[in-house]
């Protein structure tokens, strides 16, 4: 496995690597929920590279960019156990070579609302990051997590729009035996938040559960919240494939979204029904 650490390093690597690539990008911290995606991209090309960046122009001022985990070498060990070619780890200044750069924009509505509302330019960071990215490493196909299903409805839409010859694949939703689902950010919690955190996916159950006798949204969603036991909900919202609101759910195109705030942690969720 070849670590690659400045831009010019992997588009040597890159130039060399023959047959189809997979791009898994991470922020590192890497758990299952990664290594499923990685396991994917490992199955379905001849070629993989993981990149692990914590990208800062994703958080917004006052978020968690300085004390997000950090875990290089444990990260190193779990790709080069799963079979990864080339991992790309690159420092801030080779990414971002100016304060004054070219930018992407999310779109106003899809970019804006949700996650987009509650992080105003959040989803600006990560289609430019992603962007910088895929120039970068020039994937036959890139692998992202439903667990991020805003940011994966996105990056296809920006795939789309701006006529990237990328394949974007989705993996599902890693969930610990209890159901909470992975992420980089469960190392925040005390075990009483780790408890009370377990019932956003509870209510994402029981939401898809109940969504079989009642379709309209707003009954399913006051279902949804007797269960749940978080400091501060941000939403619950239930959206089709195109991330238009629903107001009834239809199986197969709908997905229930859950964000909101245990301690000072913030947990997002879903369910595609
Ligand atoms: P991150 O390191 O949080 O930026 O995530 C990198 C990729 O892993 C993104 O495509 C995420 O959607 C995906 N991911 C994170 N957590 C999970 C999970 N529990 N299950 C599946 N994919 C995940």
């Amino acid at each position: 496995m070849e670590i690659l650490h400045t831009p010019e390093e992997l588009r040597e690597f890159r130039k060399k690597l023959q047959g189809s690539v997979g791009f898994v990008p991470t922020m590192g911290a890497l758990h299952q929920g990664h290594l499923s995606l990685i396991e994917m991209a490992r199955r379905e090309n001849d070629n993989v590279i993981v990149s692990i960046f914590v990208n800062p122009t994703q958080f917004l001022p006052g978020e968690d960019y300085t004390r997000y985990p950090r875990r290089t070498e444990a990260d190193l060990e779990i790709c080069r156990r799963a079979g990864v070619d080339g991992v790309f780890l690159p420092k801030i200044s080779d990414i971002y070579q100016s304060n004054d750069e070219v930018t992407l924009k999310a779109p106003k509505i899809k970019g804006y609302i949700l996650e987009g509302h509650f992080r105003p330019g959040h989803f600006d960071g990560v289609l430019q990051i992603v962007n910088k990215l895929f120039n970068l490493t020039a994937p036959t196909r890139a692998y992202f997590g439903r667990k991020d299903a805003q940011q994966l409805y996105l990056i296809k839409q920006m795939v789309r729009d701006l006529f990237l010859d990328i394949e974007i694949r989705e993996g599902e939703t890693i969930r610990e035996p209890d159901g909470l689902a992975m992420s980089s950010r469960n190392i925040y919690l005390s075990p009483e938040e780790r408890k009370r955190a377990l019932t956003i996916s509870k209510a994402l159950k029981r939401g898809a559960k109940l969504s079989y006798k009642i379709k309209d949204v707003n009954r399913l969603r006051a279902e949804m919240e007797k269960v749940l036991d978080i400091d501060q909900l941000q939403y619950i919202a239930f959206v089709n494939r195109e991330f238009e609101p629903i107001e009834e759910v239809e199986h197969g195109n709908t997905i229930i979204l859950i964000a909101g705030k245990v301690g000072n942690t913030r947990l997002i969720d879903n369910l595609y029904i």
